[in-house]
């Protein structure tokens, strides 16, 4: 295939060198470039170091951290570099764990190559688009991409890169509802209903930063499980 630019870069965190190995074959193939920890230290410092990766392919049982914790780590250090799991865990504990932790999809090992792929490149498509924005506004509230914060009228406020999504795909689509399927789609890659609990719970975190106490609510409940990003509450 050609590509323009520099290409895609994946770090590949595994300690098994036989699923490492196949794993590279299958995304060279298709057009990326690879960097490989077969741990979690490794991998932590290669997703720390420059250049970083475009996309972290994580899986979660490792000899010496465990994935959920280099995760952790990558994001207290700020970094919102997506995160995709590949693990042989797969229970519905393990994925909304997962996504509480700010990873950005789940692929249950032993996985289909051709599924993987296509879910690499799906987390990506949705990060570069959010990658492509500086500012988004609607009234007095913001998300600033570049500062990574949101803000509201004077105030700003951190956002963890769950939040960051969603406030984006809300402000670029204001006044409409929003189900939160779509949302499982659109944010976490798959709208999986054993999730959605914890789908909601992000919501809320995000509204409790949008809406303070004194404020007139602007992230409303739609009435039928939906969200709507509005001023004025929905009709
Ligand atoms: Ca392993």
């Amino acid at each position: 295939m050609t590509e323009s630019g520099p290409r895609t870069r994946i770090l590949i965190v595994e300690d098994e060198a036989a699923v490492r190995g196949a794993v590279r074959t299958l995304l060279v193939r298709a057009g990326f470039e690879i960097v490989e920890a077969p741990d979690g230290a490794t991998g932590l410092a290669l997703a720390l170091g420059t250049p970083a990766p475009d996309l972290i392919l994580l899986d979660l049982i490792l000899p010496d951290i465990y994935g959920l914790e280099v995760l952790g780590r990558l994001r207290q250090a700020g970094r919102a570099t997506p995160v995709v799991i590949l693990s042989a865990l797969d229970t519905v504990v393990d994925r909304v764990a997962a996504i509480e932790a700010g990873a950005d999809d789940y692929v249950a090992k032993p996985y289909d190559p051709t599924e993987l792929t296509a879910r690499l490149r799906s987390t990506l498509r949705r990060v570069g688009v959010t990658r492509g924005l500086s500012t988004l506004t609607l009234g007095e509230l913001t998300l600033n991409a570049v500062a990574h914060e949101g803000g509201r009228g004077t105030r700003t406020f951190p956002l963890s890169p769950t939040e960051f999504k969603l406030l984006a795909y809300f402000l670029r689509h204001p006044h409409r509802v929003v189900p939160l399927g779509e949302l499982g789609t659109e944010i976490w890659g798959h709208d999986d209903p054993t999730n959605r609990h914890a789908y909601a719970q992000a919501i809320d975190r995000l509204r409790d930063k949008i809406d303070a106490p004194a404020e007139p609510p602007m992230l409303h409940d739609s009435g039928d499980g939906g969200y709507v990003l509005s001023e004025s509450p929905p009709d």
